[in-house]
């Protein structure tokens, strides 16, 4: 079964796609936590970052220079922001195909909860 995400990057799903080339995906969140909240997505389903191979390393730089590019994009490049991946259930992961949160357009404090 597809992910959502994978359905998102081959335009079988509605999404706000504000970045697309031969490798990565970038979209924006539909629960945003952020006035700006985008997910960089590789376009190849790779679960977890468990999973990721050397030969994925070209790809896994691609996620940064889009990140760089989005952020310019949506004006917080010079302000700030944050990039997450989580992983497996500790890490929240919610959806199974690797991406990166793009995370701004405010200071966004802490970057853990102290507990649960
Ligand atoms: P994670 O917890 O790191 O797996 O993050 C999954 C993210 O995907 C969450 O922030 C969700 O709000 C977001 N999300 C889930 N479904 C969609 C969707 N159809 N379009 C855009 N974002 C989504």
């Amino acid at each position: 079964m597809p992910t959502i995400f994978s359905k998102i990057i081959a335009r079988q799903a509605p999404a706000e796609i504000v970045y697309q080339d031969e490798w990565v995906t970038a979209f924006k969140d539909i629960h945003p936590a952020a006035p700006v909240h985008i997910l960089i997505v590789p376009n190849k389903e790779i679960p977890t970052v468990n999973d990721v191979t050397p030969e994925d390393e070209p790809m896994l730089g691609r996620l940064f220079t889009v990140a760089r590019k989005v952020a310019e994009q949506m004006g917080i490049a010079s302000s700030g922001y944050r990039l997450i991946v989580n992983c497996n259930h500790d890490g929240g992961q919610e959806i199974y195909h690797l991406h990166m949160h793009l995370l701004g357009g405010r200071r966004l404090g802490p970057m853990l909860a102290k507990r649960d």
